[in-house]
């Protein structure tokens, strides 16, 4: 059983902003996590805690890997750094892409790699979908149409075509040339593509199951569905896997679950399982083909910490463990367990439905608006943290490790938070 944790305010005054958090309250409860372990942290109390969030979509190998660390410190040894802009290259690098285009279910990938993490994939992607067309001569597709709901990350171009208006507070209007459509229909896709005319677009940006919206796993057909309707009209089909990827769908990138073959791929998170930070977007042949093929069109874009040689030995020492304790396998038995366990729960007044069976990713959405947070710091009491990914939906989101005990764990502490 988890012990009990702290729970009263903290006396100091952090100088630390937070992402996504309100400042005026969070200040005053920092939760600082001093150590790691498989799926349980500790706080600086000596609290102990199931990380059923996998720290924020990404712990996917767990806490505490020793072996990454070890192999991050021979390659910051070796060679901490140098750039991979022009013709400069490193072994892990150039190990990863190799390794990124053989695990792709894009055949001819190549792969562009990011060092912050999903944001810059995200813009990187759809400036490279604008650019492809402007390199086949039709330069008037531009437009980029993405999902209510949606969450593509916090640089920019994600922030312009996401799909969570209150992201955008302040900032302004959504990126010019793009709009969202309804997250669960292929109508609505369709519409937009009749409404905005599939000459003048350059892309369709989807997620395979939406996660920081709160865990909506496509209808049946859906995917299939968007897919047919990009391939019919020459749209480019993005798929951002920045949270479905490396085993969390049960898969590499998500995607491969449907038998649709995308574009383009966003990847981040769970590649290294955040060891350290990396991302990156994977361009199938198509996309690659008039840029690799003829001299003359670079592509003016690229981030100074690209392909960091510290940061590509963690993703390959990342999927190695992966790969060999089978966590693409053990993820669609977590996603069993976590629909056997938290399904029940939609027998209780408080609970409008559970959300599951895509992967080691799960929502219980609450019937109180505004409820999830409430829901979230009471499990938290009771040791295990989750996130509110919406006022109402609490996702559910733990490293690939977990075992069916532990799943129970996170059962009970929702049972027990969500009172009788
Ligand atoms: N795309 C998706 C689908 C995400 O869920 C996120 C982050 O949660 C991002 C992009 C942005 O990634 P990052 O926060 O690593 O920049």
């Amino acid at each position: 059983r988890p012990d009990t944790p702290f729970m009263g305010p903290r006396t100091q005054d952090t100088r630390l902003w937070h992402p996504f958090s309100d400042m005026a309250t969070v200040r005053d409860r920092e939760l600082v996590i001093t150590r790691g372990e498989d799926v349980w942290l500790w706080d600086e109390d000596g609290n102990r805690y199931l990380d059923a969030f996998a720290s924020l979509w990404y712990t996917n190998i767990g806490h505490g890997r020793s072996e990454i660390a070890d192999a991050v410190a021979a390659q910051m040894r070796e060679l901490e750094a140098f750039t991979i802009f022009f013709d400069y290259a490193n072994r892990p690098a150039l190990e990863l892409a190799e390794l990124l285009a053989e695990l792709s279910p894009m055949p001819g990938s190549r792969v562009m790699l990011t060092p912050g993490g999903g944001s810059e994939a995200i813009d990187t992607a759809v400036k490279m979908a604008r650019r492809y067309w402007f390199e086949m001569g039709q330069p008037d597709r531009r437009h980029v149409v993405s999902r209510a709901h949606a969450y593509h990350g916090s640089n920019g171009i994600g922030t312009g075509i996401g799909g969570i208006d209150a992201n955008r507070d302040g900032w302004g209007a959504a990126l010019p040339e793009t709009s969202r459509v309804g997250h669960d229909s292929v109508e609505a896709l369709e519409g937009e593509i009749a409404r905005v005319g599939a000459d003048r677009i350059a892309a369709f940006v989807c997620e395979p199951v939406m996660g920081a919206g709160g865990v909506h796993p496509p209808p049946p057909g859906y995917i299939e569905g968007v897919a047919a309707l990009c391939r019919a009209h020459d749209i480019l089909f993005v798929c951002d896997s920045v949270i479905c990827g490396f085993g969390r769908l049960g898969t590499w990138f998500g995607i491969e679950r449907w038998n649709v073959e995308p574009d383009v791929i966003t990847f981040a998170k769970g590649v290294t399982s955040g060891y350290l930070p990396l991302g990156g977007v994977l361009f199938g042949a198509r996309v690659c083909e008039p840029f690799w093929s003829e001299p003359g069109r670079m592509v003016r874009h690229g981030y100074t910490f690209a392909g960091h040689p510290a940061c590509c030995t963690a993703a390959l020492a990342n999927i190695a463990v992966i790969d060999r304790e089978g966590l693409l396998d053990r993820a669609l038995e977590i996603e069993r367990d976590l629909t056997a366990v938290l399904r029940p729960l939609e027998d209780h007044p408080a609970v409008a439905e559970v959300r599951s069976g895509t992967g080691a990713m799960a929502a219980v959405e609450l019937v109180e608006e505004g409820g999830a947070p409430g829901l979230m710091m009471r499990m938290r009491a009771a040791g295990v943290l989750v996130r509110a990914s919406s006022p109402t939906a609490v996702a559910v989101c733990p490293p690939l490790t977990i075992t069916r005990e532990q799943v129970d764990t996170i059962g009970e502490a929702f049972a027990h938070s969500l009172g009788a």
